[in-house]
């Protein structure tokens, strides 16, 4: 007799598809074609009067269902996907407070995605934990569209920001940007400062007072992104980022791109950020920067865009709404398109034109992941992690990515924050490295906080 096949499973048939979590998740190519796709639909789809805003539709979409998760309020991007999945074609299941739903009745993030999964072709997820986006990827069959992870990062609204300065007529190489404001809290930001560095321009950091660029958001643009850090010896606290070519990493090389140029003067956009309220104490708010038609009056400021990724609090004065600087209402229209051709190209629904396709939806970088077993060693030392949310915990594995600096860094999997301090163990003969090898065998390797932690769970000295 001979035996049936076995029957194939939903694992082994786990199919390629695309995720977009971080703004890295995009190679500059890939940023350059989505921009060329928006540029499209506003040419053929726009208002003829205001040029920047999508006043007609497409089929393209017809029978794809696009699934909104907003575990925190935002109305305004909501909106925005909404309003792209519907110009394209497509229909859209919202879940608008699942905090009031699901959640409460004590539904993981992990099922919840599982659930969804199997009803729409796509996700797009907001969520008050850092990481979340990253960690409901590894539960979804379907593309996951990060909106907003805790303070972690937005690639979508970078995309739009960046959209909005090349529709402004601006070149990302060498282009001068200020930005302002809350630096640390700003997701926004995070997503920014990479891309900008990626694309070869000079930013000039104003950060209000305590709220710098987080340590480890900066030295991941000089390791990684080709940023050179430098004060700016004119004003207390700012400081400038620069192209640094030769550490330009393969994936994001720009051939052509030339060493950066005195620039002079000149500010070609001003990139505002909101105060975030509900990510500080009060205290901050009577030092935060304001730009207003006083602080562009300077004639560096006379050609600037101003950018903001709004909503407003007082940190931008409508003063200047009329003021032809103003890109920010540009800016939030252009979402729309921005956010089309992303859908379009993530669903491949012009196969001419997808966005490539990868076993588990990111491109194999060659990192290596340390899964943590269970309740053992190291945890993220970041609290708002997703790995710290208690309807998580059956269905989570602590995991770190181990990150090749000079010393070794281990970042965690889901909300990239970095730890610099740990010891790696072996569980085959329970021996913690005096040294970090960079591992080849990931699979038997154990973190731990230090050593002291390490011998607590039987592992010695090699
Ligand atoms: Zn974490």
């Amino acid at each position: 007799l001979s035996q049936a096949p076995a029957k194939k499973t939903a694992v082994e048939t786990e199919p390629r598809i695309r995720h977009l979590v971080s703004i890295n998740d995009l190679s500059n190519d890939e940023i350059f074609s989505l921009f060329s796709e928006a540029d499209r639909y506003l040419a053929t789809l726009g208002d003829p009067v205001l040029g920047y805003r999508i006043a007609s539709g497409l089929s393209i979409a017809n029978g794809k269902i696009a699934a909104s998760l907003f575990y925190e309020p935002s109305t305004r991007t909501r909106l925005s996907f909404e309003t792209a999945m519907i110009r394209l074609g497509g229909q859209v299941i919202t879940s608008a407070d699942p905090q009031a739903s699901s959640t409460s009745k004590g539904e993981s993030l992990a099922d919840t995605v599982r659930v969804v999964s199997n009803y729409a072709d796509l996700i797009v997820l907001r969520h008050p934990r850092d990481g979340a986006a990253r960690y409901a990827s590894d539960f979804a069959h379907i593309p996951v569209i990060n909106a907003g992870d805790g303070g972690h990062e937005h690639p979508t609204q970078t995309l739009c920001d960046l959209f909005t300065l090349t529709e402004e007529h601006k070149e990302f190489r060498n282009l001068n940007i200020t930005i302002s404001g809350d630096l640390k809290g700003s997701r926004t930001i995070h997503s920014l400062v990479y891309a900008l560095a990626r694309l070869g321009s000079k930013m000039r950091l104003l950060p209000a007072k305590g709220m710098e660029l987080p340590a480890n958001v900066e030295r991941r643009l000089r390791n990684e992104f080709g940023g050179r850090t430098e004060a700016d010896e004119s004003a207390i606290g700012a400081w400038y980022i620069t192209p640094d070519q030769p550490h330009q990493p393969a994936l994001f090389t720009e051939p052509e791109l030339p060493a950066s140029s005195p620039v002079g003067d000149r500010v070609d956009a001003v990139y505002v950020t909101r105060y975030q309220k509900e990510r500080h104490s009060d205290e901050g708010e009577r030092d935060y920067p304001r730009v207003d038609k006083k602080f562009l009056k300077d004639p560096k400021y006379s050609k600037s865009s101003v950018l903001h990724p709004l909503p407003r609090v007082d940190e931008l004065d409508t003063d200047l709404d009329t003021d032809r600087r103003a890109a920010y209402f540009r800016q939030a229209a252009y979402g729309v398109p921005v956010r089309m051709a992303l859908i379009a190209m993530i669903l491949g629904l012009d196969p001419a034109k997808r966005l490539r396709n990868f076993v588990g939806g990111f491109r194999d970088t060659g990192a290596i992941v340390i899964d943590q077993p269970e309740g053992a060693g190291l945890k993220c030392p970041n609290r708002n992690c997703i790995s710290h949310d208690r309807s998580e915990k059956p269905h989570l594995r602590d995991k770190f990515t181990y990150v090749t600096y000079t010393p070794p860094v281990l970042r965690c999997f889901y909300c990239e924050s970095d730890i610099d301090s740990f010891v790696i163990g072996d569980k085959r003969h329970r021996r913690i490295y005096t040294r970090q090898p960079k591992p080849a065998t990931p699979r038997n390797l154990v973190c731990f906080t230090d050593e002291a932690q390490a011998r607590q769970a039987g592992f010695s000295q090699a």
